[in-house]
């Protein structure tokens, strides 16, 4: 059964290609997989670059091509929850599209046709990602510290991931995203820009998918500072780890 490992950057797929054993490189719709097999599993390793249309093109070739019978994402989010931080991980229970607005026709942010708002991960691959990012947090203590706008053990959360085609990088973006969701009791954790994509080609194909994703910034005015930093010296490692304690769970 294939497992797909997809990320947006090569920073979020950490070091999982030289990790694959019989590797193979296949070019397809403009995209480089990766097939192969890791801790037992045989894995489609692909980078969607950054957007949802770009996410919902690979995650399609993934089904179609690949025989990709399970989805994983992992990559970094900025944090507008309170309380998450540059350095803690966020497993999404949910998605919305934060840019999603087809109103007055349908209620702002429901996907037409999707039944509303918010649409669910996968329970099961969820609950065993959680496990592996706690896992990894557990060994992982204060190691990245120096990379960290404020030192604390890195926590793990769980709930509502927003995406969207925009990089948010002002407080007042930021705020405007998560209040305007907020009043209408959508409490959002993180953002970034392709997983609610792959979640909806997931439920289109009938598949399981679950995300993780690693705080690299506040979606705030030093949103553009942090970020290039971070991924390259933080999220690259927490990527492999976490993978690998999923690969070793399932
Ligand atoms: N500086 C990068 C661009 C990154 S775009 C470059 O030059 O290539 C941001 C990527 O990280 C997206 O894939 C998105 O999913 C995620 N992301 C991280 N922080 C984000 C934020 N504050 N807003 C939106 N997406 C964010």
């Amino acid at each position: 059964m294939t497992i797909a490992i997809l990320s947006a950057l090569p920073e979020e797929q950490g070091d999982l290609v030289q990790a694959l054993e019989a590797p193979e490189r296949v070019e397809h719709a403009s995209r480089t997989f990766w097939r192969g097999r890791l801790s037992g599993h045989d894995v489609v390793l692909a980078l969607c670059g950054i957007g949802k249309v770009a996410a919902a093109t690979t995650a399609t070739s993934l089904a179609e091509r690949f025989g990709a019978r399970r989805m994983v994402f992992t990559g970094v989010a900025g944090g507008v929850g309170e309380g998450v931080q540059v350095g803690d991980v966020v497993v999404a229970a949910e998605y919305v599209q934060h840019d999603m607005d087809a109103s007055p026709i349908f209620p702002r942010w429901e996907v037409p046709g999707y039944g509303g708002p918010r649409m669910d991960c996968d329970a099961h691959l969820t609950a065993i990602l959680m496990r592996a990012a706690s896992a990894y947090l557990e060994r992982v203590g204060g190691q990245f510290d120096q990379y960290l706008p404020a030192p604390h053990a890195p926590r793990l959360h769980q709930g509502l991931i927003a995406s969207g085609d925009q990089f948010v990088s002002t407080a007042g973006a930021s705020q405007r995203l998560r209040g305007d969701l907020l009043a209408a009791g959508h409490n959002v954790l993180a953002v970034e820009m392709e997983g609610a994509a792959v979640l909806q080609v997931c439920r289109d194909y009938g598949l399981p998918f679950a995300a993780v994703r690693t705080i690299s910034d506040r979606a705030d005015d030093s949103a553009h500072v942090d970020f290039p930093r971070f991924v390259e010296q933080v999220a690259r490692r927490y990527a492999d780890g976490v993978v690998r304690e999923l690969l070793a769970l399932l």
